[in-house]
């Protein structure tokens, strides 16, 4: 089996350290990416109207050859076919060491924000979708991901997080952090990635977390942390509290807060913190790997990142456990799990 190593990222590598850059360089490097140019983003999105809510027109991702292929069985599916481990991919502006392999992130080949001049946005209808789309790769071994690489190991990944996540935010911009795993929820690449996109446009979650903030006067991390039952904790990591929300619209939704309600970046943490973190990634994805089998399903699961002004700094692991019906898409949800009972099913998993 291939897998990338040193010799084929060199031929890759573009930066060694995020810090190195400037904005304008890693607008260059993407603008000089010529595979990127053959997958841009449409340049335009729209509003809806009743609610803010933002789409993105992208209509290149409909081609990327991992996608819309039949149902693999094997998890993670075999590194073979594997683009990244083939070092098929784009030039790389990070990496680090880990104990076994390193980490390392790149540019997404199929963006869904580019950095636009002007004159190639003039056409376009709706506002424009300038910014800058990044992967970053957990590992470079295939098959390694949060929950089963050492904690030390995960804490470096979340470190070099941490440093993009700071160089972006000096462009006053949103930094939106996620991640996809699973061919269900928007995964086409089984290699274990985070996807973190720069751009002006707020997402309305983000603005429901300032919202709730101007209205409560008290940030949502700050309320949820006193008001959600104590028999909802899963696990108290001293910087750090995992817990399902009492609000669960899906079986097996968990949040992770920081205790610590002043901080808005990943960037702010200290090591410490950053290493709970990688801790409770670690716990609650070996409980959604553990759970979601034992209920039928399929591995697959989102996890998104909340910073910035309003939010505290919290995290949602979202498993797909349920599919959408009608009623969720009039915005009233019917969840197949008790919360009370989700939470002391995850707290028998032994993820240690
Ligand atoms: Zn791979």
């Amino acid at each position: 089996m291939e897998k990338i190593n040193r010799q084929m990222l060199a031929a890759l590598l573009e930066a060694e350290a995020i810090s190195n850059l400037s904005l304008a360089d890693l607008e260059r490097l993407f603008r000089q990416d010529m595979d990127l140019k053959r997958s841009l983003p449409d340049g335009t999105c729209q509003f809806d109207p009743r609610n803010g809510d933002r789409i993105l027109y992208v209509s290149r991702r409909g081609y990327r050859p991992h996608d819309n292929r039949p149902l693999e069985t094997a998890d993670p599916p075999a590194a073979g076919h594997c683009p990244i481990c083939q070092g098929e991919t784009t030039g790389v502006i990070d990496v680090a060491e880990l104990s076994e392999g390193f980490t390392f992130i790149n540019k997404n080949l199929f963006p869904v924000v580019y950095p636009f001049d002007s004159h190639e946005l003039e056409n376009q209808r709706g506002c424009a979708t300038r910014g800058l789309h990044f992967l970053q790769w957990t590992s470079s071994l295939h098959d390694k991901d949060w929950h089963n690489m050492p904690v030390t190991d995960g804490t470096v990944v979340m470190q070099r997080l941490a440093a993009l996540e700071k160089k972006l935010v000096e462009t006053g911009e949103q930094v939106l952090i996620t991640k996809n795993y699973g061919r269900l929820v928007g995964s086409s690449l089984a290699h274990g990635h985070q996807q973190i996109i720069l751009t002006a446009l707020i997402p309305n979650r983000f603005l429901d977390n300032q919202r709730f903030l101007q209205q409560k006067g008290e940030r949502f991390s700050a309320y949820l942390l006193r008001q959600n039952p104590s028999e909802l904790l899963v696990r108290d990591y001293g910087t750090a509290v995992l817990l399902v929300p009492y609000f669960i619209r899906r079986p097996y939704e968990m949040m992770l807060l920081l205790k610590d309600t002043s901080l808005r970046y990943l960037h702010d943490l200290p090591y410490e913190a950053l290493s709970d973190i990688a801790r409770a990634w670690r716990d609650a994805i070996r409980a959604i790997r553990v759970a979601m089998p034992a209920i039928g399903r399929e591995i697959a699961y989102n996890i998104t990142c909340h910073n910035g002004p309003g939010a505290g700094l919290y995290f949602e692991f979202l498993p797909f456990t349920q599919e959408f019906g009608g009623l969720e898409h009039l915005g009233l949800f019917a969840c197949q799990a008790d919360p009370y009972v989700v939470a002391d099913h995850i707290r028998t998993i032994r993820t240690q």
